[in-house]
Order: C-alpha cells, then structure tokens, then sequence
C-alpha cells in the first residue's frame, strides 16, 4: 500500500521546515517537485527517486505522484505552504480513492513577515498577482476591496517579465485609499540563500529588484516603521 504526502517544504532554508515535513520526506520513497524546489531538499534525499518538472507542469506532476503513489510512499513538494498557491488543491481535485495527507509549511508572508519585523499583526490577505489563472481584472478588483477594507496586504507573484505593469498599477489603486507613507516591503528569497529585503512607502515606492522570487507586503493604516522594523499594531494601548 502506498500513501501521498502533499508537503509544504517553507520557505527554503531546511531549518524552516516542519519536523512532520521532514519526517514524512524521510519516509518516502518517491519525491515529486518542480525542479527548483527540489534543489531547496537536496541534502535531505539523495539517495530517494526524485521525478522532478519545470514550471507549469503541475498537473502532470500531481497525476505521477498519484499513480507512483498506489504501491510507494510519495511526497509532492511546495515551497511555503502546500495549500497557499501550492499543489494541495490540485491534487484533491485529481484525486479518486488515494490516502493523502497533506503537511503544512511556513508561507511566504510569515517568513517575510519575521524579517521585516511584526507587519501582519492584524487582519490580512494574500493576493497573486498571477493571471495565468486568474483574470486580471478580478486580481484588480480584489486589490481595490482589500485596500478599501483595510486588509494588510501580502502580494505574491508580484511581478514576472510577461506582465511588468501590473504591480505599479495596483500600488497606484491601493494609494486611493492609504496614505503616501503607508510601509509596503520587498522581501526577496526570504530565509534562504539570498536573502534580501528593502522598506519603502507608497510613495516612495520603487519595484525594480522586484521579481518572482519576492513577496512585497502593504501596511493598513496604522502601519509604521520603527527603528528599521515594520510594525502594524494590533491595537494594545501604551
Ligand atoms: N506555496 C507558496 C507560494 C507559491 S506561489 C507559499 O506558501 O509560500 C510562488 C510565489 O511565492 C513567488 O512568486 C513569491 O511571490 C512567493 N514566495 C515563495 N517563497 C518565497 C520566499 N522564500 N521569499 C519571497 N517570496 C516567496
């Protein structure tokens, strides 16, 4: 008998995995990913079956690692979280009767969150910028009610070569309703190699180290910077 794990392997650094996500790849025997997010585990299957796609091959990546999956121990990686633009979905959609557990991981948000300082300490929301799925006007509207609604704001994908404009165009509906010295963050490999980060305003705001490698986070309107840390209170009165 075989068993799926669906494993967020956090943000890259191995030290920022979970003890089940590492227990559950020590127990495998197939190891299934995206190529990149393999390299993230390397030290930690090398002598394991890996069956490893480029990008956009999700699909077929899930359909392998359930059929390998009827008679071996199989993980299926994401980086983060699993289920936080991972492949959690995707495979409970393709699955009939397998056993699947799915382990969670740190997301990319939490992970820039702890470099920047404490800026999620309240209400939030993720946001992809991506539009290979999604429509882009939806991604515009969504932008629009969270910056209404006051939501901190997490982007993901925030810029790829295909679509360099979206990220500028959403800073620019965001400050219809934020102050100009709003915090919005760029927190680029966040805990691992490579790790970068800068604190801008809305104003002052500067997308050109921005990539696919990055996350770049809002502040609401009580958000501020103190001594270099990006902090949104959570209402404690001093
Ligand atoms: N499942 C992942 C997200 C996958 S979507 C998670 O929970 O984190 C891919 C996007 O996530 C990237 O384009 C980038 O915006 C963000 N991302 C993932 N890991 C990151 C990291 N270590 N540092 C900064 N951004 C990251």
């Amino acid at each position: 008998m075989g068993k799926l794990y669906v494993v967020g392997i956090g943000p890259g650094g191995l030290q920022h995995m979970t003890v089940r996500a590492r227990q559950v790849i020590e127990e495998s025997e197939v190891i299934v990913g995206y190529t990149k997010y393999i390299d993230f585990i390397a030290p930690l299957i090398e002598n394991k079956e890996v069956f490893s796609t480029g990008m956009m091959k999700e699909e077929e990546r899930c359909r392998e690692a359930l059929r390998l999956s009827k008679d071996k121990i199989v993980s299926i990686i994401s980086t983060g979280d699993a289920g936080i633009y991972g492949m959690a979905g995707l495979v409970l959609e393709l699955i009939e009767n397998e056993q699947v557990e799915i382990v969670p991981g740190v997301t990319a948000s939490s992970a820039a969150a702890s470099i920047l300082g404490a800026p999620i300490m309240h209400d939030s929301c993720n946001i992809s910028l991506s539009d290979l799925m999604t429509p882009y006007e939806l991604i515009k509207k969504r932008v629009e009610a969270a910056a209404q609604a006051d939501f901190v704001i997490t982007l993901y994908n925030p810029k790829s070569k295909g679509r360099p404009h979206y990220l500028k165009e959403n800073i620019e509906t965001i400050k219809k309703y934020r102050n100009g010295n709003t915090p919005v963050a760029v927190v680029k490999n966040a805990l691992r190699e490579g790790q970068e980060y800068e604190i801008f305003t809305l104003d002052s705001f500067d997308d050109s180290n921005v990539d696919m490698l990055s996350v770049v986070l809002i502040g609401n309107s009580q958000s501020f910077v103190k001594n270099g840390v990006f902090i949104t209170p959570r209402g404690y009165k001093l």
